[in-house]
């Protein structure tokens, strides 16, 4: 098992506020989620790579983020029309509407 696995066993908290524009960032779509896999669902099932992670805070699907090869969370917001994720890299709070393309925190 790698060290930076993703935690499954407990929810991640969305608290970060639109910085402007964005009108998804309500229950409907935001809830804390645990995350669904250890690392980006579609990759270990493919025996794909990452290079950064993020989930779902509606249905907690781990994705790859844009700057890796597979693009499975942009590609999640596509499929699902789940538009809020969050970064899973350590440390990190910010989340992302792909809807309107807006940050939310910093
Ligand atoms: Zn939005
Ligand atoms: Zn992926
Ligand atoms: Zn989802």
């Amino acid at each position: 098992m790698r060290a930076d696995w993703i935690d499954t066993t407990h929810p991640v908290h969305l608290h970060e506020q639109p910085i402007r524009g964005c009108t998804h960032a309500t229950a409907a779509h935001v809830h804390d989620v645990r995350p669904g896999t250890q690392g980006c669902a579609e990759c270990l099932a493919t025996g794909s790579w990452w290079v950064h992670l993020r989930v779902c805070m509606e249905c907690g699907h781990v994705g790859c983020c844009d700057s890796s090869p597979n693009q499975h969370a942009t590609k999640h917001f596509h499929a699902t029309q789940h538009p809020i994720v969050r970064s899973l890299e350590p440390g990190e709070t910010w989340g992302w509407c792909y809807a309107d393309e807006v940050q939310l925190g910093n």
